[in-house]
């Protein structure tokens, strides 16, 4: 059946809202320093290949400063300060997220290519509520079952990636801060204009200089950060392989260590599942944020009686979806984050091709500047082939069938991973069932890609250990964890 695209008038944000500084320098206790080897970096829009601002890039000596000061922070100021305070500064920062969220969320899409439609919508609001809940458990942490008076770790060194690049920051800062311990924030290099802005933020809400230090840099920063002596606690969110390097690097250390690492999420429908409402969900489940998700729903499992009706759904709805300019608010895919990006999900779909899988894209013209990629979709997918198993953290999904519930449980549960899940039916003894057996550390009903702060998030095997949110995740920042 064809499908109806209408046309719609262009509805750019405003880029004005953002004030762009031609360079940036750290944030280290408290303020805006230069690097000490005078190292920078660009960062550029992955959408126009426009150069946004020149980054600063810390070495590991401005690391140490970071350190260090994080450290007199934590020792003489944060740690001592009582919980109810330190809410108060928690509650400032949520608010002045919400505050500037037009501005966050319009540099969030120019720096990472997302569409402005998912910044203002999901991840601002989202890092915002981040705070907003963290603040509330900053003065009850004795009442929690944390044992009576839990104590926090010190320091931490946080890593984080370039896919939701301010609410990967919340995820990591709230947590931490909400338990008494400070923190040395390292974005990735692609994507560090959102954290700069908050590092503002943080200065707007007068938190104690030393209390958040964020360091630019590429990987090498990264890596000066977790080998760092002074830090007693990391927190990682990437690739699988990163994270083990890093588990390697703090084997022995006894430092405490959380990763959250890639995934390969099975969405599972059923036949008795209401399909319209399924085939949104399986649409938001790998095509939110170009499938740059850990927990993307990038394997779709879908009941031998129902795939063709379920495919050619999937064909009509992919062909609604608008593809272009991340500031225009009727865009549903962005660009995709960088070139090497670009080339993991081109090196990925043309092995599922040469495997035998049959690929598929609606009619769909790319920009001629940035990176793009246009939604696509494999079917005829063997568990085998490379496109069933890899990560390939794009606008890519694999359809597989199954026939019983046994040989979806099988199918779903074959990958080195364990991040997410998604189950499609409409009988409640099913979902239980499946849950029970599907090893991901979340397991969606009738939805997928929701997120909220209250509820712990996190995998098992390939996709790392510990939990971020809820009460699982201060515990991840507490010397007794949840024993107390
Ligand atoms: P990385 O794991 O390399 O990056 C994540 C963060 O770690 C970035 O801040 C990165 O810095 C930093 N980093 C890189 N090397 C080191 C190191 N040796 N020690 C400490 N920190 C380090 O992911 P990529 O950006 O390279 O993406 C590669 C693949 O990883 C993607 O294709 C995707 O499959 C997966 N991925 C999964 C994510 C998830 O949420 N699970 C998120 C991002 C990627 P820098 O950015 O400067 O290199």
């Amino acid at each position: 059946m064809a499908t109806t695209r209408f046309t719609y008038a262009p509805a750019p944000e405003a880029r004005s809202v953002v004030n762009l500084k031609p360079s940036y320098g750290l944030f280290i206790d408290g303020d805006f320093t230069g690097p000490i080897d005078g190292s920078h970096f660009k960062t550029e829009s992955p959408s126009s290949q426009e150069v946004l601002a020149e980054v600063s890039e810390a070495g590991p000596a401005d690391v140490d400063r970071a350190v260090r000061s994080a450290r007199k922070a934590q020792e003489e100021v944060w740690g001592p300060m009582p919980g109810k305070e330190r809410a108060k500064y928690l509650f400032r920062i949520a608010r002045l997220v919400q505050e500037r969220s037009r501005e966050l969320a319009v540099l969030e899409s120019l720096d990472n290519g997302k569409p402005v439609r998912e910044s203002r919508d999901v991840d601002i609001p989202l890092a915002a509520a981040h705070f907003f809940y963290h603040a509330g458990w900053a003065d009850k942490l004795s009442y929690a079952g944390y044992g009576a008076d839990p104590k926090p770790l010190g320091v931490a060194g946080q890593v984080i990636p370039w896919n939701f690049p301010l609410l990967m920051a919340a995820w990591k800062l709230a947590p931490a801060l909400a338990t008494g311990n400070t923190c040395v924030l390292k974005p990735a290099e692609t994507t560090p204009l959102s954290a700069l802005l908050l590092a503002e933020i943080l200065q707007q809400a007068e938190l104690p200089p030393g209390v958040v230090n964020i360091v630019t840099g590429a990987g090498g920063t990264g890596s000066a950060l977790v080998a760092h002596p002074g830090i007693d606690k990391v927190a990682f969110t990437g690739s699988t392989e990163v994270g083990k390097l890093i588990q390697r690097t703090l084997a022995g250390t006894g430092k405490h260590l959380t990763l959250e690492l890639g995934g390969k999420a099975a969405n599972i429908v059923f036949d008795d599942a209401p399909l319209s409402q399924a085939v949104e969900g399986i649409v938001n489940g790998i095509f939110f944020n170009q499938g740059h998700v850990c927990c993307a729903g990038s394997r779709l499992l879908v009941q031998e009686a129902v795939a063709e009706g379920v495919v050619e759904a999937l064909k009509r709805r992919l062909g609604t979806l608008r593809l272009g300019d991340p500031l225009d608010k009727n865009t549903d895919i962005g660009a995709i984050n960088s070139p090497q990006q670009l080339d993991k999900i081109r090196e990925l779909s043309d092995s599922g091709e040469a495997e035998g899988a049959q690929r598929w894209s609606p009619a769909c013209s790319l920009p001629e500047r940035g990176y793009w990629f246009p939604p696509t979709m494999f079917t005829g997918v063997a568990p085998a082939q490379r496109i069933a198993r890899e990560e390939i953290f794009g606008p890519v999904l694999s359809v597989l069938t199954f026939r019983t519930p046994e040989e979806a449980i099988e199918k779903a549960n074959n990958t080195p991973y364990g991040l997410s899940a998604g189950v499609w039916t409409e009988k409640g003894s099913r979902i239980l069932h499946m849950a029970a057996r599907l090893r991901a550390g979340v397991v969606w009903a009738n939805t997928f890609n929701r997120f909220d702060p209250s509820s712990p998030f996190g995998g098992y095997r390939e996709s790392g250990f510990g939990r971020e949110g809820g009460r699982h995740g201060l515990a991840a920042y507490l010397a007794g964890g949840l024993d107390g």
